[in-house]
């Protein structure tokens, strides 16, 4: 029999299953503030639990935690990069990173990914699998034990496409929402998709005021299909027209990630046709001057090219933004760690 995994569980399904396990409601609360608010790594620290219930907790479930095998600091800004080990072996990244108001937390919502998008590291060896909300939620709470401080803002912008994870990506957002666990509202929570428009629509109509980000680095098809496969599947104008709708149901202002690719996407060309792509939607523009990787040609924007882009954008009255480069002194692009983590494991074996 499938062991539960109960860290991904709301607390009305840990009632419903205590119950159905044959114990008492009340339990489940317990268990959960054990799970959630005190983020212990084994049954045997639910103290105020009994051993029985400990011991058939054990047997029918499991209790996810992840174990940090790398964790890099930034001397600059403090910034830190995690990778954690699951249980089956696997490894993920994580980043943390620390804001004036606050610090926020990057995690991944799969291993690997299948989007084959051409800039990023992350999707080289294709999908492993998905994590589970309980995976998701531990990344954070590994970090907010390293740093003994709060976390105040979670963005799914890690390795993989939270929208091809939807289901365990909302139970996630749920959990994180606990005021028995981290009590982070979904006003501080970003996810970042390379624009799965259907999924789009469906977050929109959960009423919920997560802050939508949507990887779009080129302002028209032709040229998106040379950089992510996704656009052959979904135009801009259709993504674009999901945006409208999900301001409309939620009245999140939505962010739109560019990643500025030498001679590819960053001419003034481009930056007015943006403007126009997005023309009338509340929104907010980061430009990322793209980190490049050794498996792929593409190279950085020069930083005046990047500065003429940003003014060219803001003289089209749009509010933009270039990303701050956090850790530059540790930063591998998105998913390097990992895959040098990997890569170096099976050159030892
Ligand atoms: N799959 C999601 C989230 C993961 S990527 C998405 O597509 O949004 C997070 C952001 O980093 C995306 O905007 C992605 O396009 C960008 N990104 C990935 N690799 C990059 C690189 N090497 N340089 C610059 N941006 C990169």
């Amino acid at each position: 029999m499938e062991k539960t995994d109960i860290k991904s569980m709301t607390l009305e399904e840990l009632e419903e299953y205590v119950v159905q396990t044959g114990d008492k409601k009340f339990r489940a609360a317990q268990i959960f503030g054990w799970l959630h608010e005190k983020n212990v790594k084994s049954f045997d620290e639910m103290t105020n639990i009994s051993k029985e219930l400990r011991e058939k907790l054990s047997e029918n479930s499991v209790l996810t935690v992840l174990e940090p095998v790398n964790i890099l600091t930034s001397a600059i800004d403090g910034t830190k990069k995690y990778l954690f080990k699951l249980s089956d072996g696997n490894v993920i990244e994580s980043v943390l990173m620390r804001y004036r108001h606050g610090n926020s937390v990057c995690i991944s919502s799969q291993v690997g990914c299948r989007m084959g998008c051409r800039f990023c590291a992350s999707t080289l060896g294709g999908l492993v699998r998905n994590l589970t909300a309980a995976e998701m939620l531990e990344q954070i709470y590994r970090i907010k034990e390293d740093i003994g401080e709060r976390i105040s803002n979670v963005v799914i912008m890690g390795s993989g496409e939270p929208m091809d994870n939807y289901d365990n990506v909302l139970k996630f957002a749920e959990l994180l929402n606990s005021p028995k666990g981290l009590n982070i509202s979904s006003r501080n929570l970003t996810i970042s998709t390379c624009g799965i428009v259907p999924r789009v629509r469906e977050l929109a109509d959960e009423k919920l005021q997560i802050t939508l980000a949507i990887s779009l680095h080129a302002p028209y098809d032709e040229l998106r299909r040379t950089m992510m496969p996704v656009a052959n599947k979904y135009s801009v104008n259709d993504i674009i027209d999901a945006c409208k709708y999900y301001y409309d149901r939620t009245g999140r202002r939505i962010t739109f990630e560019y990643s500025l690719v030498k001679d590819v996407n960053d001419t003034l060309e481009c930056a007015d046709m943006l403007s126009k792509l997005v023309d009338g939607l509340n929104c907010h523009i980061n430009l990322i001057p793209v980190n490049p990787i050794k498996e792929r040609d593409y190279t950085q924007s020069r930083t005046e090219q990047i500065e003429k882009f940003k003014k060219r954008l803001e003289k089209n009255g749009k509010n933009v933004t270039i990303r701050r480069e956090m850790g530059r002194d540790i930063n591998g692009a998105c998913g390097q760690l990992r895959k040098d983590y990997i890569d170096s494991n099976t050159a030892d074996s």
